[in-house]
């Protein structure tokens, strides 16, 4: 078998694990997977921040299978091999006037990891997670081979592989509902808020009316202060909106064309000074975003820089997110905002989202609110991320599997209560533990075997 030994990680480039890379070029190939002996994890574009789509002694198989299958341009109904991006359904069927309805803040994600994060979107709180745009997929198991998942067939497996972290089997096919949009632009609008309260004020008083919305704020702001931010709010532009706007084309898609990060940058260039300056930039663009927003900007800004990851040099970051439910959640969020301004850790990147009714198993969004944090790599951080998971835990909320990279098994066991009943299926279709990861092993999701 040909097989690469080499260091990978998440897009947080930490943990570094070794491992044997292997591609995954065509559909047959899945089948061949179980023949494999050792144990093995399919990896997609290896945008989840930590130890997901990585596994130590055994295969990582990334997936490199993303043909269009069938298209319905009556009703917008794709089918696509796992591997596709969403970089690549907007590429083909933008201009047609479909686009994929929720999408994270990456174009460069594939099906098999939207639907094994479940993700979320700037329109959770309406539109919910990638569950609810997915009618059907084939998935290769170990113990029963391939099987079809839906609502109506399997349908225990279906909602158990959303949020399942990849782990229940190899996803190949799958059958997603795109959105008729009329322009690929949001009327897009920005509140400006002093602290938390305000801020909280904001989604309450907005929600309704905007479809997308999230917010940026201060990680350095203290005091009074705290929670300082903007409220981006945006709707899809209809075709007049834009047409009066003088834009040329209406379906405009991304450019090609972006900067990238050659190297990784030294660990001493990311420091409260240019953490300070970094986010005066955000705020004066949040700030002043355009009343008609492109979507490559409205969804997915960082994108315009490729490998911006390598800015926090090598010794990698997370990206903390949780969520709470809605109760008590200013006197929460205001306690995990003091937590980690009286750490010695660094916030980079701070965005908060309210959400809307979660769904099942391992599937991470809940109704309340959910804030992400980015943290380079440093000595105090576990300990930070140990009292920020009592806080969440205490409060009912949970952390983002898709994200985590120190979670605890016993903690995890009581953020998601779900847990026994999704082991009852992975044991069901891979009871000799062939598909693993980094994360499994931490988490304990293999403690049947
Ligand atoms: C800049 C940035 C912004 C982001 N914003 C958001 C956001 O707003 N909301 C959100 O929810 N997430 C967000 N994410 C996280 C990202 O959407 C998820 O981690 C997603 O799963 C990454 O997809 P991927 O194709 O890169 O998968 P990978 O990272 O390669 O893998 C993720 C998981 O999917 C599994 N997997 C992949 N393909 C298959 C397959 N074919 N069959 C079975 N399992 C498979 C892997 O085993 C792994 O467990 C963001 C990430 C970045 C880097």
């Amino acid at each position: 078998m040909n097989f690469l030994k080499k260091k990978i990680s998440g897009w947080g480039n930490y943990p570094m694990i070794e491992t044997k890379l292997k591609q995954l070029t065509g559909i047959d190939q899945y089948e061949s997977i179980l023949t494999f002996n050792e144990p093995n994890i399919v990896r997609g574009l290896g945008r989840s921040y930590s130890d997901q789509a990585v596994l130590a002694n055994g295969l990582t198989l990334r997936n490199k299978m993303s043909r269009i299958l069938e298209f319905n341009s009556d009703t917008g109904l794709l089918k696509a091999e796992s591997g596709i991006s969403i970089a690549e359904i907007i590429e083909v069927f933008l201009d047609k006037g479909w686009f994929p309805p929720i999408v994270p803040g990456t174009k460069f994600i594939t099906l098999g990891g939207a639907i094994a994060n479940d993700i979320h979107g700037k329109a959770h709180h309406v539109d919910g997670t990638f569950v609810n745009c997915v009618s059907e997929f084939s998935m290769v198991t170990p113990e029963k081979g391939r099987i079809i998942c839906s609502r109506s067939e399997n349908e225990d497996v279906f909602y158990a592989t959303f949020g399942g972290l990849g782990l229940l089997g190899w996803i190949d096919t799958v059958t997603v509902q795109l959105k008729k949009v009329e322009t690929s632009y949001f009327k897009t609008t920005a509140v400006k808020v002093k602290n938390l309260r305000e801020m909280i004020d904001a989604f309450n008083e907005y929600d309704q009316n905007y479809r997308y919305s999230v917010a940026w704020f201060d990680p350095l702001a203290r005091g009074e202060n705290l929670g300082k931010g903007v409220l981006s709010l945006g709707n899809i532009a209809k075709y007049q909106d834009v047409d009066s706007g003088k834009q040329k084309n209406p379906l405009k898609l991304h450019s090609q064309k972006k900067l990238d990060l050659p190297v990784y940058l030294p660990n001493f260039a990311l420091n409260k000074l240019s953490g300070q300056i970094l986010n005066k930039l955000i705020e004066y663009s949040q700030s002043n975003a355009p009343a008609l927003t492109h979507y490559d900007k409205f969804f997915f800004p960082l994108d315009a820089i490729g490998q911006w990851n390598r800015g926090y040099g090598t010794r990698g970051f997370i990206q903390y997110q949780f969520v709470i439910p809605m109760k008590d959640e200013y006197k929460i969020l205001k306690e995990a905002m003091n937590l980690i301004s009286s750490s010695d850790c660094t916030p980079f990147l701070n965005v908060l989202k309210k959400m809307g009714k979660g769904s099942k198993y391992l599937s991470f969004p809940m109704e309340g609110y959910t804030l992400a944090i980015d943290f380079p790599i440093s000595k105090k951080l576990p300990e930070l991320v140990r009292k920020l998971d009592d806080l969440v835990l205490s409060a009912g909320g949970r952390v983002y599997l898709g994200k985590d990279a120190f979670l605890e098994r016993d903690v995890f066991r009581k953020m998601y209560p779900e847990w026994e009943e999704w082991q009852n299926i992975k044991c069901q279709l891979d009871p000799k533990g062939k598909i693993q990861n980094e994360t499994s092993k931490r988490l304990g999701l293999l403690s049947y075997l």
